[in-house]
């Protein structure tokens, strides 16, 4: 039986009836960096790939203390309510760089991570950006197969990251904070470009009125940025999770979206993009992790580095020599 012909210890039957423990277990071992496990890893990817693809992807950014996941822990609790499952997996970016987290180390989503129709990972762990992105699209996919009708993407908005996400989710949303200026909170004009929905966090007490002052100027500011290709408008709403303000309406807003885009067929083109995309991604990756740790390239990049910083060569030259000392030319 060709189908499903991998089924390690049980882990993909477990995964497709929906298991949480072995879909735990499953982005655990597409996780780990093992030789062994790469291997098993695949097999199980290829295996889920086939149950796939369903789910409704939402990417979700904004500065540390926005309210992610607090607005999160509400949106998910919309999302189980009206009977589906949600994931919701986080990246962050800062783990690398400080050794520390952003994003894992409060306690978070109490509420929602006992919920049996909830799945809640925190931060992929990857050398690079281009390993946590693998390895959160692979987690994509076992959640997907698992049954889940919502994945969330959870991140930082501290750069990159979010150009990632956005590449790898059908809607992507920006939280943001009434009053304190885009540039106060780092976000990049082709940050807010890229979101299908501005959230303005905290629209309680006295708040309210800022956030709604500011859902104004956003909404006049998106006027200006030019048309989607798939003809979405992009829409700027206050929410406050507190209250459980307009967190339905966040969710009516992306049941539009995947109406309409399903309908002009910019959902499926969108998703196709993507893969192509990440196709090149992933081989670029690949040639420069395979590049950087060549055995023999070792010692002479330091060498051909060496002669480009006092001059010897230019760094056009020196790249030449390594290539072909890489190609074995
Ligand atoms: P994250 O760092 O973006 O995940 O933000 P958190 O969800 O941890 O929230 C940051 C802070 O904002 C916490 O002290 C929350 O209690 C507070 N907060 C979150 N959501 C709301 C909200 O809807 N209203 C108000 N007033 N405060 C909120």
């Amino acid at each position: 039986q060709r189908r499903d012909s991998f089924n390690r210890d049980g882990l993909l039957s477990g995964i497709l009836k929906g298991d949480l423990q072995s879909l735990s277990s499953g982005i655990t071992l597409l996780e780990s960096n093992r030789k062994e496990d790469k291997v098993e890893a695949q097999k199980l990817i290829n295996s889920c790939l086939k149950h796939s693809g369903k789910s409704i992807r939402v990417g979700v950014t904004g500065v540390p203390g926005v309210g992610k996941s607090t607005f999160i822990e509400s949106f998910g609790q919309v999302v189980v309510d009206k009977g589906f499952k949600i994931a919701v997996l986080a990246i962050d970016p800062s783990s690398e760089k400080s050794g520390g987290s952003i994003l894992g180390d409060k306690t978070r989503m109490n509420q929602l991570s006992v919920n049996e129709n909830a799945f809640i990972r925190p931060s992929a762990a990857g050398k690079s950006l281009g390993g946590v992105a693998r390895k959160t699209r692979e987690s994509i996919i076992l959640c997907e197969a698992a049954g889940y009708d919502f994945i969330l993407i959870e991140t930082v908005g501290v750069g990159q990251s979010e150009t990632m996400v956005n590449s790898m989710v059908d809607f992507f949303m920006l939280l943001m904070l009434a009053g304190a200026g885009d540039e106060l909170q780092g976000i990049k004009r082709g940050i807010m470009e890229m979101a299908d929905a501005l959230v303005i966090t905290k629209a309680d007490g006295d708040n309210l009125i800022k956030a709604r002052r500011a859902k104004k100027e956003y909404e006049n500011a998106m006027h200006l940025f030019p048309a989607n290709e798939n003809e979405w408008i992009p829409k700027a709403l206050v929410a406050s999770a507190y209250e459980n303000y307009n967190i339905e309406k966040t969710f009516d807003t992306i049941d539009s979206f995947v109406n309409q885009t399903k309908v002009n067929g910019s959902f499926l083109h969108n998703r196709k993009q993507q893969d192509k995309y990440w196709l090149h991604e992933t081989i670029a990756d690949t040639l420069m992790s395979n590049f950087y740790s060549a055995e023999r390239l070792v010692k002479v990049i330091a060498e051909v580095e060496q002669d480009v910083i006092e001059g010897r060569i230019s760094s056009f030259e020196g790249a030449e020599k390594l290539m072909k000392i890489y190609n074995h030319e």
